[in-house]
Parts: C-alpha cells; structure tokens; sequence
C-alpha cells in the first residue's frame, strides 16, 4: 500500500523534492496545496510540473480519509463522521458547535487497548495506531465537508494518545503550523487516562495545549475498579507527573470526571476529590462529565441534582469544576461512544 503524503513535514516533503530532482521552491509548493488548499488528489496541484505530479502519484496517495457517511444530532447539530482508512479500517470523528465556535473531536488509534469500563472504544482492543497524515485527514475532510473554521481540536475520540506519542505529538505541531491549518496550539485539548512516563516525556516538548487527564477516581481503589491503567500506575504518580508537567509549561490541566451512578458521585467522594487534588494543585479545574450510556456496560449517569451537588462541594474545596455539556448523544458521539463501527457491522 502506498504512504500518505499528509504525514510527512515541510522537512520531508523537501527531501522527497531533492530526491526527485525539482527545484527547491517545489516543496513550499507541495505542502501549500495538502496543507493549505487540501486538495485530494495530485492531478489538481496545477502549478506543478506533469513529470513531478506523475512521479508523486506512483509513490503516495494524497489523502487517507474517505468520508463514508455522517449523522446529525437533531438536537444540537453535533454531526459524526464516519470515515474508511486505505486498509479498510474505519474511524469515527466528531465536529460540535459551541458559541466561540467548532470543535472537533478526532480518533488517535483504530479502537483503544486501555480497557476503560465506561468507554466503548475500548471494547474490541487496539487494531493499530492512526498516522500523522490519517489524523490530519479527519479535520480535513471535516473543514471540506463542513466548510468552516475549525477553533478547537480536540483529542478525544477512539484511541489513548499517549498510546501512539510520536505520531500524536507530530500531528499537533502540523496542525498548529503557521504554514498549513494553524489551529493554535492553546486551542487543542489531548486527553489520557494517564501514562505517567508519557506525560513525563510531554513536559519536555514545549507545546502550548491543553493536557486533560481521565481521572474518574480519588483513590486507588475506585480508579482501579474503572480503569485498567490504574493498577500500573498511582494516582499519586499520576498527579506527581501531571504537576511537573504544570511546573514545566505554565498551563493549566484538566481533570477529567466521569461521574457513574453508585460508583463515585456521593457528596463523600466530592470531598475526597477536593482534598486530593489541593494537595497537588492551587485551584485544580475539573470538568465532571454524567456518564454516557454505553449498551454493553451498565453503568448509569448520576442525576443532574447530585451533579449540581457534586461541583458545589468541589467550589468549597476552591475547585473550578464545570459540567460538561454532553454534545450529540442521540447519535452515540458524545464522549466513550465512538467505537470501532467495522467490528459491530461486520461481525467476525
Ligand atoms: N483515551 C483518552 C481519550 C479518549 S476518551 C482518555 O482516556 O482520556 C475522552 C474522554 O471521555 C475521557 O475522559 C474518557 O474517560 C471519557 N469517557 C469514556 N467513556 C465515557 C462515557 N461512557 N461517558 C462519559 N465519558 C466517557
């Protein structure tokens, strides 16, 4: 199977320019009609000569992503994206409208190996990792579909990031690149359930996002009862790394809530929440997130009164906690749905 040409950098694509033979100025060229214009195929790059067109064509294929259907929410316009990978996999996306603007919610990894009780992504393990050019490509063909700005990216579909580093790191510096999308940096939002020395690694890369951390727990315990990755790792390792990672770059993190009826949402784990995390933070933000319904688990979402309850124990703490304002859940996009739609049509 061919590469994409989406995953490589500027550097890349100026090496392949060389390699070719063609003049330098080729390469900003190139990179202008995938990065910029986002073109799907090489025979629309009108300022390139035939001869470089024909010998891209027989190394690469342009865009990795086909669209292969999307549904509306008709509730808030949320719409979900399904899109086909060269090999047949398939991943799902998810662009919201907020009143500062469009969000988009991009898939990592075809499924996710981190085994989350509440999450759905999880539930046929890991088919591989996406590349740089395949995530890329999801906000791409949602900017051509959709023809709007996009303002706010976000992480948080099928797959751990932290799980796939490299490319994950490499697709934030390209899509905040001046000389392609440049969503900005402060604008995109990487969330993990917490690999620790990942995060530790994170801290050196001197990028300005949004590190959210799926925290779900105040004790090991609980946290363990709800996510696998607990049993590697401590809470207070985790937090330790996430506060390094605070000291390092100077931006705030955001911790993660997801609050299942019976399991974590009583008045006494608010108050559990709020002592851990002033323990390692002034004035922790926490978003708390009513857990959406996933049919093969039966985990229910506390009520909005215990909600409500919950972030005005946090605020005694001097926590800022928001409730986030689930988008598109009538169409199974909202956070823990997106799944690994091939496995479940085409049952093995
Ligand atoms: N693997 C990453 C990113 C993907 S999940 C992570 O774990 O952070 C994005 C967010 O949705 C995470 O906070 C995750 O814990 C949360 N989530 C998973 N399943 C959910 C569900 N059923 N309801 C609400 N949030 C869920």
């Amino acid at each position: 199977m061919k590469p994409d040409i989406l995953s490589l950098s500027l550097d890349q694509i100026r090496d392949l320019i060389a390699e070719l033979g063609q003049p330098k100025f080729r390469a900003a060229q190139l990179y202008r009609w995938l990065h910029v214009s986002k073109v799907i195929s090489f025979r629309e790059m009108t300022n390139l000569p035939a001869n470089l067109i024909e010998a891209l064509v027989a190394r690469f294929i342009v865009d990795p992503i086909r669209m292969v259907t999307y549904q509306e929410s008709a509730v808030d316009g949320t719409r979900k994206y399904l899109f086909a990978l060269p090999d047949g996999n398939l991943i799902e996306s998810v662009r919201m409208i907020y009143h500062h603007g469009i969000s988009v919610c991009i898939s990592t990894q075809v499924g996710c190996r981190m085994g989350c009780t509440f999450c759905a992504s999880t539930l046929d393990g890991l088919s591989r990792n996406l590349t740089v050019g395949e995530m890329l490509g999801q906000v791409y063909a949602i900017i051509r579909h959709s023809n709007e700005r996009v303002s706010n990216l976000v992480l948080m579909g099928c797959g751990e990031p932290m799980d796939n580093y490299d490319n994950v790191v490499a697709f934030v510096r390209r899509i905040s690149d001046e000389n392609g999308e440049h969503i900005s940096q402060r604008s995109i939002t990487v969330s993990t359930c917490g690999l620790v020395p990942k995060i530790r690694q994170l801290k050196d890369e001197n990028l300005q996002i949004t590190l959210a951390i799926s925290l779900h727990a105040a004790d090991d315990e609980k946290r363990k009862m709800l996510m696998p990755i607990a049993k590697v790792y401590s809470i207070d390792e985790l937090l330790s790394a996430c506060r390094e990672y605070y000291d390092e770059n100077k931006r705030r993190l955001t911790f993660e809530y997801g609050l299942v009826r019976g399991e974590n949402d009583s008045q006494a784990y608010a108050e559990k929440l709020g002592d851990l995390l002033n323990r390692y933070f002034d004035h922790a933000h926490v978003n708390l997130i009513p857990i959406n319904p996933v049919k093969e688990r039966n985990y229910t979402a506390t009520d909005t009164a215990a909600v409500y309850a919950f972030q005005k124990k946090l605020e005694k703490f001097q926590i800022n906690a928001t409730i986030r304002r689930e988008m598109g859940r009538d169409i199974d996009g909202a956070c823990g749905q997106l799944r690994r739609r091939y496995s479940e049509e085409n049952p093995t």
